[in-house]
């Protein structure tokens, strides 16, 4: 480890390691295979880069992203690091050139992305070469139930099994849920005791969700006031991105976009002007972000919910890499949740998958209506339990005072109970409202004995309520286009009068009296 140190310092210009890259290092150099996950600008990089300098044979670092790899080996280069990478962006002449330096030990480092393993010529070039260690970047795209799986991840295990000298593997990721994880180990056989996991927090992070507003306006405002800042703001279709890319134009604001519709040259050349601040505001879809590095963004934007918390988690986190307060905010509007139904329906996946989706975007919108601190809710999807709440996100900085509302939570969970856990929120809602509806009559919900027990409120009131009780886990609502609402423990807790529910009390307009005496 004595020898990494110095190697940190000399090569790399730190003095001392981050949290997790000493660790997973050291197993590393033990020759043990290893997960490691760290967030996102925690330095995942050192932890292969540290290795394969000592180690006498040669590493190898999956990566799926073909524009990172040029930038990391130029770096390494510029360090006097002998690296190169092998992708697509290159002529077979070039590949050749590179395939027989390797051959000749000009190398320490090569990149791949992972699409050279389905050649089998490639392969076998592989089991002529001394390999030491084999890191797998974005690991999570190994699994299925990651939000970024890709079939050619599965090429790796493949691979692997057919190498005659084992490699150490590293494999490593920002965004594992404990199920990724679990998924990451058992595919690439590494033992459930090897896995290194810091802390997820990124304390710089300022999240918010913002709801109920003109979103178009909140964004023209904002960004009218952050000029001079670098900020990203995602929306969730090509539609949606040029929509606002003109919006923000007519109003004077120097704003780029980024979407999968545009041609290659047109994206290239939009990634370069923000990415070397001759651009400060960029729309675009989740499309744009995978692969760039650029540590001063000072704010993400999702005008619009995004499918679940991983990809929210990794979009959000661009803000903020070089440690810098940021604000990631989210504009929450209903119509989102559709918009996402709508993809997962559409969507060509197995039952299971789709299940698991809905599932995620359940998890998702509770993000939109909890009153828990945001980053603490974050972190515990990611199962990380080991942290206080932040402080600065917009649920801690909520002075709103806390009401009652255990009463409305037990007519509405008393009333789930009573339409025996079979129908959604807006049945549930209008049976509380007293609707006289058709599907009312139908089912004879007039009968019951909490029909209009809420006619004081709007059907679009008691949703919010409903919203607010599924997120802080009162009730449940199954996966599926159509959720089904049923109570969990916690909520029969609440109709047995055995836990109070708090919410914060709705914004009132106070009205200003002036004086004019
Ligand atoms: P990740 O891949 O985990 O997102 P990187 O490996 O790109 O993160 O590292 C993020 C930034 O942190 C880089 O600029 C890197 O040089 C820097 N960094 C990494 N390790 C250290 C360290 N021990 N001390 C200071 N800076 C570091």
């Amino acid at each position: 480890m004595e020898q990494a140190t110095t190697l940190l310092k000399k090569i790399f210009g730190y003095d001392s390691f981050r949290e997790g890259q000493k660790d997973i290092i050291s197993r590393v150099l033990d020759r043990q295979d290893t997960v490691g996950i760290m967030p996102t600008g925690g330095g995942k990089s050192l932890c292969y880069q540290i290795p394969a300098l000592l180690f006498d044979g040669l590493t190898f670092i999956i990566s799926p992203l073909i524009s990172l790899m040029k930038d990391q080996v130029d770096a390494l280069r510029n360090e006097g690091v002998s690296a190169t990478f092998i992708n697509s962006s290159l002529s077979q002449e070039e590949v050749r050139q590179r395939l027989k330096m390797a051959e000749e030990g000009h190398y320490k480092m090569i990149y791949v992305a992972p699409e050279r393993f389905e050649s089998t010529s490639f392969i076998d070039w592989l089991k002529t070469l001394p390999i030491e260690l084999m890191a797998i970047d974005e690991a999570h795209c190994i699994s299925q139930w990651g939000h970024d799986f890709r079939p050619s991840y599965r090429l790796i295990k493949q691979m692997l099994t057919q190498l005659v000298h084992k490699p150490v593997i590293l494999a490593l990721t920002a965004t594992a849920t404990p199920q990724v994880t679990a998924d990451i180990c058992q595919l690439l056989e590494i033992d459930r005791h090897h896995v290194v996991q810091t802390g997820f927090a990124r304390d710089n992070l300022f999240f918010q969700v913002v709801k109920g507003q003109d979103q178009r306006r909140f964004i023209r405002e904002y960004v009218m006031k952050n000029q001079a800042q670098s900020g990203i703001i995602y929306a969730a279709t090509r539609k949606r991105v040029e929509q606002l890319h003109s919006f923000l134009k007519d109003e004077g604001v120097q704003v780029g976009k980024y979407h999968a519709g545009l041609s290659e040259e047109e994206r290239a050349q939009q990634q370069e002007v923000f990415l070397y601040d001759n651009l400060n505001v960029m729309v675009a879809t989740n499309a744009f972000g995978m692969g760039i590095d650029k540590s001063n963004v000072r704010y993400v934007i999702h005008y619009n919910m995004p499918k679940n918390i991983e990809a929210y988690y990794q979009e959000a986190g661009r803000a903020g890499r070089d440690g810098q307060a940021s604000e990631c905010i989210l504009l929450y509007s209903p119509q989102d949740v559709q918009i996402q139904k709508f993809f997962i329906d559409q969507s060509d996946m197995e039952p299971l998958y789709k299940q698991r989706e809905y599932e995620k975007l359940q998890q998702m919108m509770g993000y939109c209506h909890t009153e828990m601190c945001l980053q603490t809710y974050i972190l515990d999807y990611f199962g990380d339990h080991q942290h206080s709440q932040c402080g600065h996100c917009g649920n801690c900085l909520d002075e709103r005072e806390n009401v009652d509302i255990t009463k409305e939570a037990q007519m509405i969970l008393s009333c789930v109970k009573r339409m025996n856990q079979r129908f959604g929120k807006s049945l549930v809602a209008q049976v509380l409202t007293g609707s006289s509806s058709q599907k009312i009559k139908q089912f004879r919900f007039n009968t019951l004995s909490t029909y209009g027990l809420m006619a004081d409120y709007s059907q679009k009131q008691v949703g919010e309520f409903i919203d607010y009780l599924t997120a802080e886990g009162y009730l449940r609502a199954t996966t599926g286009s159509y959720p089904v609402l049923t109570l969990t423990e916690q909520g029969v807790d609440v109709i047995l009068g055995q836990i109070k529910v708090t919410k914060k009390e709705a914004l009132r307009v106070k009205q200003i009296i002036v004086d004019n005496a």
